[in-house]
């Protein structure tokens, strides 16, 4: 059920939409309806915002052994990425040197192609980071 959650997640990947709790506070990546902290309390308070697309490494780990599909760009980097609107996303670092990616990084998400469906010829795309 990966892929009917990755395309029910879409537009917000395209976007980077997430939703602050009207009662909390917090902000939600991907939106959701209810608040996990406030429940019922949060019905119909959640907002809708975009993500200004820049936040730090918090940790990271160099790929070697990667699936074959991604075999032409091992060894690659995926990192937790905390967003300055405070919520973690988890995607690939690029345009640099995997030897180049601290913890700390300043990033700025960029689209790119994630992968595609060579059966069905559907290329997707999502966030990926870039160094500022
Ligand atoms: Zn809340």
């Amino acid at each position: 059920m990966v892929t009917a959650r990755f395309w029910r997640e879409n537009p917000s990947r395209y976007n980077l939409t997430a939703v602050r709790c009207g009662s909390c506070g917090r902000i939600l990546f991907p939106p959701r309806s209810i608040c996990p902290v406030c429940h019922r309390k949060s019905l119909g308070k959640m907002k809708e915002i975009k993500l200004r697309g820049e936040g730090e490494v918090l940790t990271f780990s160099v790929v070697h052994d990667a699936p074959s599909q991604l075999d032409k760009i091992k060894p690659y980097v995926i990192a937790i990425i905390q967003m300055d609107e405070g919520v973690r996303l988890t995607g690939q670092v690029i345009d640099c040197d995997p030897s180049d990616v601290k913890i700390g990084m300043k990033v700025r998400s960029t689209m790119r192609k994630l992968g595609e469906d060579g059966q069905a010829g559907v290329i997707y795309y999502g966030y990926k980071f870039a160094p500022v």
